[in-house]
């Protein structure tokens, strides 16, 4: 970790003291002048296209088409629910009058939280720090990005993106590694839009304790995607090869590892080799010579992978394809791996990269046994054609979110919440619950009568009896 220069310190104060005495313009904007802000990030975003290809393939070989569905069009979708709902979401909701509180009118104002701090990651470096970004703009915020320091030329797009959209009094974005982040969580902000791992999600949440700032935590863990005895496997394995080998497998979504139904185990294992191959290998020059495969984003990050790999493997894990490392390109072939046991680390930390331990069961309840004593994921995938064994996976499990038959399709979804649930996060994100996580949600009781004062003291005789009787009658 760099030192934070005495320049960027005076920056953050000068920005927060702007931002401060900006606020309460910005909770009197209407929907209208707020769209037209998200409006101009769409506009530079389709503009600039290129240069933001370019960026993301500078930081870690991103093929522009990953670029296109896992950056951008999350970004253009969100805007566009934010663009149809906002004018609603902002409308003051009224609710119903308990009748103990008959008399009254009582409705809850969506008020901007404030100040705002978003920390991003390096793996959807753009996406992950605009998507909080559209939320943050559409309830009405000030706010300060703190993208990554390993995703450097993105970083710099955002950056020069934010600044030539927005007055710094309003928004603005400190690049910079954890020295930056320490500094900004030292301040006091309203609300703080961490998305990262869960050990530096702890740091954020200890952070927020000082000024008792709220957290959204979007955090990462292992996903497992389950193969059922009875699936359609051409079509199941496609879609785990892509939802785990898109963006070399730098997806907090990803799924994680696998338990295949050992009756299909077999099959699974051919089908997956294929259909990489299909993906990865179709001119036979080899998958590192493939524009469509990302790379792992740095030599750390790389050489923990093939640790766990090598530890695996000295575990008793085999390979049944890939496990080729080329640390010059950071490149790790796509690899599936078998005979896993919980207790390797492989099937303990998260991998954030292009290898997919599996596990073979042969009751469902072996899988529900497992999952019971781990940390409930951020996803969870089942393949299976019969229902009964999907509704029994999806009601005796936990995790923040879940896909039957598909793979990363839930990120997508803007009527959905998207987070998770203790060690994966905290709060959730992504069309209204993403305006939600970002506004006060006020409650307002007007009274129109005096009808209660029957129930102050003194308390006499008669209004004993009253009191009795409403906690009879109500
Ligand atoms: P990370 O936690 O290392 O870093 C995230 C951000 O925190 C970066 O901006 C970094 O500069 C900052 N940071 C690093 N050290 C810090 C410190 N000591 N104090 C304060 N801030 C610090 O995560 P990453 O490597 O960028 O991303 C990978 C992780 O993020 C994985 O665990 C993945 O599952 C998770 N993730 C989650 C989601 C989600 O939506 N839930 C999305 C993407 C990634």
């Amino acid at each position: 970790m760099e030192m934070i220069n005495q320049q960027t310190e005076e920056l953050i104060e000068e920005v927060l003291y702007l931002q401060k005495s900006s606020l309460l313009r910005l909770r009197n904007t209407s929907a209208a002048e707020r769209i037209l802000k998200l409006k101009s990030i769409e506009k530079y975003m389709l503009d600039h296209k290129q240069e933001l290809f370019d960026a993301l393939f500078a930081d870690f070989k991103k093929p522009s088409s990953e670029v296109i569905i896992a950056e951008m069009l999350g970004v253009k979708r969100e805007i566009a629910h934010a663009k149809s709902h906002l004018s609603a979401w902002m409308k003051p909701q009224k609710v119903g009058t308990p009748l103990l509180l008959l008399g009254t009118q009582s409705h809850v104002l969506y008020e901007p939280k404030g100040l705002c701090l978003i920390i991003a990651p390096w793996n959807y470096p753009f996406n992950l720090a605009i998507n909080p970004l559209i939320h943050a703009i559409a309830a009405g915020n000030a706010v300060i990005i703190k993208p990554s320091e390993l995703s450097p030329n993105t970083s710099a797009f955002i950056k020069k993106m934010i600044s030539h959209l927005f007055d710094k009094s309003e928004i603005a974005v400190f690049e910079g590694d954890a020295s930056v982040s320490t500094y900004l969580l030292a301040q006091r902000f309203d609300h703080i839009f961490f998305t990262g791992s869960p050990a530096i999600g702890k740091i954020v949440m200890r952070a927020a304790a000082t000024y008792l700032t709220s957290v959204t935590l979007e955090l990462g863990g292992k996903s497992p995607a389950i193969v059922g005895p009875e699936v359609d496997l051409v079509s199941s394995v496609q879609k785990i090869a892509w939802g785990k080998f898109l963006n070399n497998g730098q997806t907090c979504i990803a799924p994680d590892f696998v338990f295949v139904h050992e009756k299909v185990a077999f099959s699974f294992m051919e089908e997956m080799e294929a259909t990489v191959q299909k993906f990865y290998n179709t001119e036979n020059n080899g998958i590192e010579k493939s524009k469509d495969y990302a790379r792992i984003v740095n030599e750390r990050h790389f050489h923990r992978i093939k640790t766990l790999v090598d530890e695996a493997i000295s575990e008793g894990a085999k390979i049944i394809f890939g496990g080729e490392f080329n640390e010059e390109d950071c490149f790790i072939s796509p690899t599936l791996i078998s005979h896993c046991t919980a207790e390797m680390r492989i099937m303990q930390e998260e991998i954030f990269g292009p290898v997919l331990p599996m596990t073979t069961y042969k009751s469902e309840t072996e899988i529900v046994d497992y999952l019971s004593g781990e940390e409930k994921p951020l996803a969870l995938y089942v393949f299976s054609k019969d229902d009964v064994f999907t509704e029994y996976i999806l009601t005796n499990t936990s995790s923040g979110t879940s896909v039957v038959n598909d793979c990363l399709i839930q990120f997508g979804h803007t009527e959905l919440p998207f987070g998770g649930v203790n060690h994966s996060g905290i709060g959730k994100s992504g069309g209204k619950y993403g305006f939600i996580e970002f506004s006060n949600q006020k409650s307002v009781v007007k009274q129109n009568t005096n009808l209660l004062k029957n129930f102050y003291p003194p308390y006499t005789f008669k209004s004993k009896w009253l009191i009795e009787q409403v906690l009879r009658w109500f």
